[in-house]
Order: structure tokens, then sequence, then C-alpha cells
């Protein structure tokens, strides 16, 4: 999945998420990415988050929506990415995914689960190029 939050000059929010399903197109397969709160979710008052990893499992848990969520009820994005892919983890142990998430106000981070690190690329316009940035994914529960 390619997935993506943006804000733009007059401060209007978008996410989007491309993908090419689990391992190739599956005939009938719809997945998470298209589905609004499971690969990405926007509420222009908040913030946005997009998903990628195994959709059959994170479509259950919205996990766009609950990182929006937790934005709004105050989290800053990298915990609200991490509380969302918590509560997959919690059934899932060996669920593979990460979230990504951006507040209105720019503030973004990731969390991810079942892989060593996700890269996320930032770009905005206090930088010349975009920068890929690390995080390190939580172990098994
Ligand atoms: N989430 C996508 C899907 O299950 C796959 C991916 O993120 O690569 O369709």
């Amino acid at each position: 999945t390619i997935g993506m939050v943006a804000i733009d000059s007059y401060g209007d929010m978008a996410a989007g998420t491309s993908t090419n399903g689990a391992k190739f197109k599956i005939p009938g397969r719809i997945g998470d990415s298209p589905i609004p709160g499971a690969g990405a979710y926007v509420d222009n008052e908040v913030g946005g988050a997009a998903a990628t990893g195994d959709g059959d499992v994170m479509i259950r848990f919205l996990p766009s929506y609950v990182a929006v969520d937790e934005m709004r009820r105050g989290a800053m994005p990298e915990d609200a990415a991490r509380i969302a892919i918590k509560k997959i983890a919690a059934y899932y142990p060996d669920f593979m995914g990460a979230v990504i998430a951006l507040t209105k106000s720019g503030l973004h981070g990731a969390a991810c689960h079942g892989l060593k690190k996700f890269p996320y690329v930032v770009q905005d316009d206090t930088r010349k190029t975009c920068e890929v940035i690390e995080v390190p994914c939580e172990k098994k529960c």
C-alpha cells in the first residue's frame, strides 16, 4: 500500500491509499485500503491517518479512524498510531502492519508491528527535499 495524508495551503486535509492487495489482486477481495477508517481517514478539524499491512485483519479494527479519534482526544500522532496498532496486536500477535498519522497542525508520527522498523516520508515547506523517517516497531505482544 501507498498511503498518504496531506494538508493543502488552505489547511484542508486529505488522505488516500493505493494498493495491489495483500498478495497481488485476488478477484473479489476488497481489503482495507478503500474502506474509510480502515485504509485511511481524515477529520479536517483534527488530522488524518493511513494504514498498511495485513488488510484482512486491519479492516476489523478501523485503525485509521482510531488514530484520528485518539488525536481528537489530544494524543500526539505517534501515540495515536501506537494505540491503533496495539488494539490490533492484542487480538492478532502475529499481525504485520503500520499506521501513519498527521495532525492538522503538521505534527506527524507512525507506529508499526511485526516488522523491525517502518519508514515513512515527510515533505513540507521547511524542507528542500523529502525526509525519510524510520520508526522502530512494536514487538509481539
Ligand atoms: N493493506 C493492503 C491490503 O491488505 C496491503 C498492503 O498494505 O500492502 O490490501
